[in-house]
C-alpha cells in the first residue's frame, strides 16, 4: 500500500485518486465524490509528517467506502431513494479504524439498493459499468467499489457480502475480494440487510493488503456482540463456536430462533507448502462457463505441481444453499426494512393524507422493485400459516449445509470453487428475470449460510478479455491462514 511519507504527500495521493476518479466518471462508479474533506485529512496528515509526528499504518491512502457504510462524509443512502437526504451522525466501527489508521475515503460507491442484487443494476442511481467491458454489469452488489479498485482508482476499497456481493464482483472485475467469517470485522454502522450473514469485508490488488486491511479492520466491538476475537486469534479459540443467529423471527414467534449449529476451527497449524485442496465435483458441470471450469483446472494441475494434493469432494446438501438463502435472507430483509418510514430516516413522500398514508406512500416511493420483493416474500415464508413450510424449512437446510462443510474440511484444508457460474454479463441481460439474477449466487450463498471465509482470487482473463477469479474458501475462523494460501498462489 502506498502511503504518504516526507516525499511523496498525502495531498498528491488524494488529488491523484479524485483526478482517475473523475476521468472514469462515465463508469458511474461514485454515489458522491469527497473532495474537499478528503483534501483537508490529506494536508492534516501531511502536517503531521512534516513535524515528525506519528502516522498510522494507511497514512494518506486513499480508498472508497460502499454506500451502506455510515460516516457523516456525504450522504448515506445505500443507493435507495429512501435514504435520499439521509446525513449519519454516527461513524462506522470499521470506517472509524481506516480513518484512524490514515485512510482517506475519496468518494462512496454504487450498489444495489439496500445490497439486494448480483450486477449493481438495482441502484437508485443506475447501473455501474465492468472494469473489462464497458457494456457488461460490474458485478453486485458492492459493484462500484470493485470497479474503482479493478480501475487502479483506489488501492483498496470496502464491501459488504451477505450471499456474495464482495466475491462475486471481485472475481467480475480481476481483483482480490474478501469475505471474512461472520464476526470478524463490527457490523455496527453499516446498514443492515441480513443480520445473520452480513459480512463486511475489502478489495485489493494483492493478499498482502488484504491481510494488513484484515489485522486492522477486525476484532470485538461492543457496540456489534456477534464479533469475534481478532482475526490472528484462532489458535486461541475453542474448536467448535457456536454461529449465533439473531434472526427477526425470533420476534413473531414467541422467541423461537433459528437453528444453531457449529463448524469446526480453521487449523492454524495448516502446511501452507503442502495443503489439502478440496474440489467440489457437484459443481463441475454444464451450467457453469467452460473457461471458469477451464481456469479451475488449471489451478489444480498448478497446485499439483507445487505440492499440494487436490481432494474430490462430494457436496450433494449445498444445492438447498440457494433456496434456503433466499427464504432466510429475505426473512431478514423485511426485518430490518420496516424501520424505514418517512419519519426516521432520508426520503419522506409527502402530500399523504394520513399517518398510515404517509408509510405507505414513503415506502412505495423510496424502495426499488427488487426491495418490494424482498420484503413481500420476507413477510410471506414468515406468516404463521407458512412458518413451517418455508422458514423452519429453509433452517434445517442451513443446518445441513454447515454440517456438510464440517464433514468437507475434516478432508482438505482449503476448497477452491468457481465464484460465480458465469462471467460478467451484459448490462440489461437479467435485470427482469429475478430467477436468472439470483441463480448467479449458487456458489457464493453456501458460505454466507455456514459463516464461512471466502477469499476471491484473479486467476487471468477469458478469450473476450473478461476477468475470471476462482474462490478459496476455509473453515470458520481461518481467515489468517486463508489469506497467507492466497499469497502461495499470487
Ligand atoms: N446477490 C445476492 C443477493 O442478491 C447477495 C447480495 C449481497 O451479498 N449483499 O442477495
Amino acid at each position: 500500500m502506498k502511503t504518504a511519507n516526507k516525499t511523496v504527500s498525502a495531498e498528491r495521493l488524494v488529488k491523484d485518486a479524485l483526478e482517475k476518479a473523475k476521468f472514469f466518471a462515465d463508469y458511474h462508479i461514485f454515489t458522491y465524490l469527497n473532495e474537499e474533506g478528503a483534501l483537508k485529512k490529506a494536508r492534516e496528515i501531511d502536517a503531521k509528517i512534516k513535524k515528525g509526528e506519528k502516522v498510522g499504518r494507511l497514512a494518506g491512502v486513499p480508498y472508497v467506502l460502499k454506500d451502506n457504510f455510515l460516516s457523516p462524509e456525504g450522504e448515506t443512502t445505500a443507493s435507495a431513494h429512501i435514504l435520499q437526504g439521509f446525513n449519519s451522525p454516527v461513524t462506522a466501527t470499521a470506517v472509524k479504524k481506516l480513518e484512524d489508521e490514515g485512510a482517506i475515503m475519496i468518494g462512496r460507491t454504487n450498489m444495489d439498493a439496500f445490497a439486494h442484487g448480483s450486477s449493481t443494476e438495482n441502484s437508485y442511481f443506475g447501473p455501474t459499468s465492468n472494469a473489462c467491458d464497458k457494456e457488461r454489469v460490474a458485478g453486485g452488489s458492492s459493484g462500484g467499489s470493485a470497479v474503482a479498485v479493478a480501475l487502479d482508482i483506489v488501492e483498496f476499497a470496502t464491501g459488504t457480502d451477505t450471499g456474495g456481493s464482495i466475491r462475486q464482483p471481485a472475481s467480475f472485475n480481476g481483483v482480490y475480494g474478501f469475505k471474512p467469517t461472520f464476526g470478524t470485522i463490527s457490523r455496527y454502522g453499516v446498514v443492515a440487510m441480513a443480520s445473520s450473514t452480513d459480512c463486511i469485508g475489502f478489495f485489493t490488488k494483492t493478499p498482502e493488503d488484504m491481510d494488513l486491511l484484515m489485522s486492522i479492520a477486525s476484532g470485538q466491538d461492543p457496540k456489534d456482540l456477534t464479533t469475534l476475537p481478532d482475526y490472528y486469534n484462532n489458535a486461541g479459540e475453542p474448536a467448535q463456536v457456536p454461529l449465533g443467529h439473531a434472526v427477526a423471527p425470533a420476534r413473531r414467534h414467541g422467541g423461537r430462533a433459528a437453528s444453531t449449529s457449529v463448524v469446526t476451527c480453521g487449523d492454524p497449524q495448516v502446511n501452507l507448502r503442502s495443503a489439502r485442496i478440496g474440489i467440489i465435483k457437484d459443481f463441475d458441470n454444464e451450467s457453469v462457463d467452460p473457461e471458469i471450469r477451464q481456469a479451475l483446472k488449471k489451478k489444480c494441475d498448478e497446485l499439483k505441481k507445487n505440492g499440494h494434493e487436490i481432494v474430490e469432494l462430494s457436496m450433494p446438501n449445498l444445492k438447498y444453499a440457494l433456496a434456503a438463502y433466499y427464504i432466510i435472507v429475505p426473512a431478514e430483509i423485511a426485518s430490518n426494512l420496516s424501520r424505514y418510514d418517512g419519519v426516521r430516516y432520508g426520503f419522506r413522500s409527502e402530500n399523504s393524507k394520513d399517518l398510515e398514508a404517509l408509510y405507505a406512500n414513503t415506502r412505495d416511493e423510496g424502495f426499488m422493485p427488487e426491495n418490494k420483493r424482498r420484503i413481500m416474500i420476507g413477510n410471506f415464508v414468515l406468516s404463521s400459516g407458512f412458518y413451517d413450510a418455508y422458514f423452519l424449512k429453509a433452517a434445517k437446510a442451513r443446518t445441513l449445509i454447515i454440517e456438510e462443510y464440517k464433514k468437507a474440511f475434516s478432508k482438505c484444508d482449503f476448497i477452491l470453487t468457481p465464484v460465480s457460474p458465469n462471467l460478467a454479463f451484459k448490462l440489461g441481460e437479467k435485470v427482469n428475470d429475478p430467477v436468472s439474477m439470483y441463480l448467479e449466487d449458487v456458489m457464493s450463498v453456501p458460505l454466507n449460510l455456514a459463516g464461512i471465509p471466502g477469499l476471491t482470487i484473479p486467476v487471468g482473463k477469458s478469450k473476450e478479455g473478461l476477468a475470471i477469479g476462482l474462490q478459496l474458501i476455509g473453515p470458520r475462523r481461518s481467515d489468517k491462514s486463508l489469506i497467507e494460501f492466497a499469497k502461495e498462489l499470487a
